[in-house]
């Protein structure tokens, strides 16, 4: 079994004017795309070629001499996750049973826009901002690099991509405001809401 690029869900140019198809080629078709190469050449010949891209991460998480196929690896799925997390025209108040558990977590839709913004804005360096579930509570938490709530125990429902790549072209040092253009346009909520266990 190798592991695939899963084709992005939508055209390049959808997510335009606040990603654009200008970053969506650099950064699906070739960040994203190195990083599915790499994991495969790291696994070929090994158990691991047999696993999931998930039971790899696991795997790799608690073992410092997998680094590299940690690494790799949790750039794929978080990728192939990101991608699911935005649509054209998407963004704006949650909907659906995402939108009361927010309500009740952190009081108003506003507040988690807030403070997910700001996980996003305090990641120094590269990483990730996320929505997960943890346990039954939802929580806004960030990795740096490559890691993935999947490695502690937690259930990714939402992410936005903090590296660098994912919003240089379009906003160079301005990440503030590629976050702020990513929560109010781009936010898949019925995808959050299918992840919702
Ligand atoms: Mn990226």
């Amino acid at each position: 079994m190798s592991i695939n690029l899963p084709e992005l869900p939508y055209g390049k140019d959808a997510l335009a004017p606040f990603i654009s198809a200008n970053t969506l080629d650099f950064h699906y078709g070739k960040h994203h795309k190195t990083y599915v190469d790499n994991i495969n050449k790291l696994i070929d010949s090994t158990d691991l070629a047999k696993k999931s891209l998930e039971e790899i991460i696991i795997i790799a998480a608690k073992d410092t001499s997998k680094a590299g196929i940690f690494n790799n690896a949790a750039q794929v799925w978080n990728h192939s996750f990101y991608w699911q997390c935005l649509k054209k025209a998407g963004g704006g108040a949650a909907k659906g049973a995402i939108a009361a558990k927010i309500n009740s977590t952190w009081g108003s839709f506003d507040k988690f826009a807030e403070e997910l913004k700001n996980a996003g804005i305090t990641q120094f360096g590269s990483g990730w901002a996320w929505l997960v579930q943890d346990g039954n509570d939802l929580k806004i938490t960030k990795t740096g690099n490559a890691d993935t709530p999947l490695a502690h125990g937690q259930k990714p429902l939402l992410t936005i991509d903090i590296w660098e790549h994912a919003y240089y072209l379009d906003y160079q040092n301005r990440r503030a405001d590629y976050l702020s253009a990513v929560i109010q346009n781009l936010i898949n909520w019925d995808f959050v809401n299918a992840n919702l266990t």
